[in-house]
C-alpha cells in the first residue's frame, strides 16, 4: 500500500479501505466504492473538477441547443411532481400554511426547479451552484428565488439559520461528502431537515467496479463515490442525524446496479445540544491551552527580565573592571615614566662619573709622568756632562 491509500479514510469514518481494482478503492466497513484517481488527487475544488464537465455543457447543450436543454415544461412540470410526491412521502411541511417562511437551501441547485417547488410550498429558497450558465438560467426564470453562483465550500452561510438544506445527487460528486455533511449540519437550525437523493449500489457491485469508463458519457468523470446505503447511514450517524424516511429506487436504475436513494433525515436537538457541548469543552481546552500558553509567556518573559537583569550586572561588573584596569594602566605607565626618568638620571650620574674619571685618569697621569720626565732630564744632562769632559780630556790628550 502506498501513502495515498494508507491515508485514505471512507465518509463512512472507517479507515479500512482496500484497492478494489484499477478504478476504485473499496471500503472494507460500509462497501462504498471510491473512485481512485479522483481520491487520491484529492481536488477538493469542485470548480476545478467540473470544469471539463462545463465545457461539455457548452458545447452540447449551449453551443447546440438540445431539445432536452432546457427541459420542455413538460417534463420540469413532471420532475416538479415527482419532487412534490417525495417531500409529502417525507413529511415535509407545507410552510406557507403556518404563517413561517421557513428557510430552504439547495446544494447543487441547477437550473432552480426542485427551489421552485419549496418556493410553491410556502418557503424561502436559496440556491447555489458553480455554474454560471444554469445560475443565470435559474435567476431569469425564478426572479423570486434567490441564487448564489459559488462553490458551496466557499460560501459564508449563517449557522443553524436553515429549517431545510437539499443536496440532490451531490453527495456522490464530492471529493468529501464528510465535509459537505459537515458544514450542512453546522447550517441547519436543531430539528431541521436535511434531503438527500443520491444513487446506492443495489446490485452486483461487481458489475458498478467493472465499469471501465466510470462517468465517461459526461465527457469526464464527475462521480468520486458509488455509495451503499449501509455506508451513508453510518456518514449520517457520525453527524447525529436521525433518518426519519427514506425512498429507495423511486426513478430506477441511473446506473446499472445502482438506485436512486431519497432520505431525510433530521437534525436532532440532543445530537445538536451534544455538539454545542462539544464545542465547548473544545473551547474550554483551547481557553486552557492559551492561558497555558500565557502563563509560559510570562514565565519566558521572568526568565528573559531576569537574564537582563544579570546581563546588565555583568555590564555594569565588566565597566568596573575595565575602569580598574584603566586605572592599573595608567599606574604601570606612571611607573614606567619613573623608571624612564631613574633610567635617564642614572645614565647622566654614569656621564658625570665618567667625565669625573677621565679627569682623574688625566691628572693621575700628569703627576705619574712628572718624577719620569725630571729623571730623564737629569740623566741627559749627566749624559752631556760625561761628553764634555770626554771631549775635553780628548783635547789635552
Ligand atoms: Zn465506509
Amino acid at each position: 500500500m502506498n501513502s495515498a491509500e494508507s491515508n485514505l479514510q471512507c465518509c463512512c469514518g472507517s479507515s479500512d479501505v482496500e484497492e478494489y481494482n484499477a478504478y476504485f478503492y473499496r471500503c472494507k466497513t460500509c462497501g462504498t466504492l471510491l473512485v481512485h484517481y479522483l481520491i487520491s488527487e484529492k481536488v477538493d475544488d469542485m470548480t476545478v473538477r467540473f470544469s471539463k464537465y462545463d465545457k461539455f455543457l457548452k458545447n452540447v447543450f449551449y453551443a447546440n441547443p438540445d431539445p432536452s436543454f432546457p427541459p420542455p415544461s413538460s417534463v420540469v412540470d413532471q420532475h416538479k411532481a415527482i419532487w412534490r410526491d417525495r417531500l409529502n412521502a417525507l413529511g415535509v411541511q407545507e410552510s406557507g400554511k403556518t404563517g413561517v417562511f421557513k428557510k430552504v437551501l439547495e446544494i447543487g441547485c441547477g437550473l432552480g426547479h426542485l427551489m421552485d417547488v419549496f418556493y410553491q410550498m410556502g418557503y424561502q429558497p436559496t440556491g447555489v451552484d458553480i455554474n454560471a450558465n444554469t445560475v443565470a438560467w435559474a435567476k431569469a426564470n425564478y426572479p423570486q428565488l434567490q441564487f448564489i453562483c459559488a462553490p458551496f465550500e466557499k460560501v459564508k452561510f449563517d449557522a443553524n439559520s436553515y429549517d431545510v438544506i437539499v443536496a440532490a445527487h451531490i453527495l456522490q460528486h464530492v471529493l468529501s461528502p464528510f465535509k459537505l455533511l459537515n458544514k450542512t449540519n453546522q447550517l441547519l437550525a436543531p430539528g431541521g431537515r436535511l434531503i438527500i437523493a443520491t444513487l446506492v449500489m443495489t446490485g452486483d457491485v461487481n458489475k458498478v467496479a467493472s465499469i471501465a469508463d466510470v462517468g465517461g458519457e459526461w465527457g469526464e468523470q464527475t462521480t468520486t463515490h458509488y455509495f451503499t446505503e449501509e455506508g451513508l447511514m453510518r456518514l449520517l450517524s457520525r453527524f447525529g442525524f436521525i433518518v426519519s424516511g427514506k425512498i429507495l429506487g423511486s426513478t430506477g436504475d441511473l446506473v446499472e446496479s445502482c438506485s436512486e436513494i431519497v432520505i431525510s433525515a433530521e437534525k436532532s436537538l440532543e445530537s445538536a445540544h451534544a455538539r454545542s457541548l462539544e464545542r465547548i469543552r473544545t473551547l474550554e481546552q483551547e481557553k486552557e491551552s492559551l492561558l497555558k500558553d500565557v502563563a509560559n509567556a510570562r514565565s519566558a518573559e521572568q526568565k528573559s527580565l531576569e537574564r537582563i537583569h544579570t546581563l546588565e550586572q555583568d555590564v555594569v561588573n565588566a565597566r568596573s573592571a575595565e575602569q580598574k584596569s584603566l586605572e592599573r594602566i595608567q599606574a604601570v605607565e606612571q611607573d614606567v615614566a619613573n623608571v624612564r626618568s631613574a633610567e635617564q638620571k642614572s645614565l647622566e650620574r654614569i656621564r658625570t662619573l665618567e667625565q669625573e674619571r677621565e679627569s682623574i685618569l688625566k691628572s693621575v697621569s700628569w703627576r705619574m709622568t712628572g718624577p719620569v720626565r725630571w729623571i730623564g732630564g737629569r740623566v741627559i744632562a749627566l749624559k752631556r756632562a760625561v761628553e764634555c769632559k770626554r771631549a775635553k780630556e780628548e783635547r789635552e790628550s
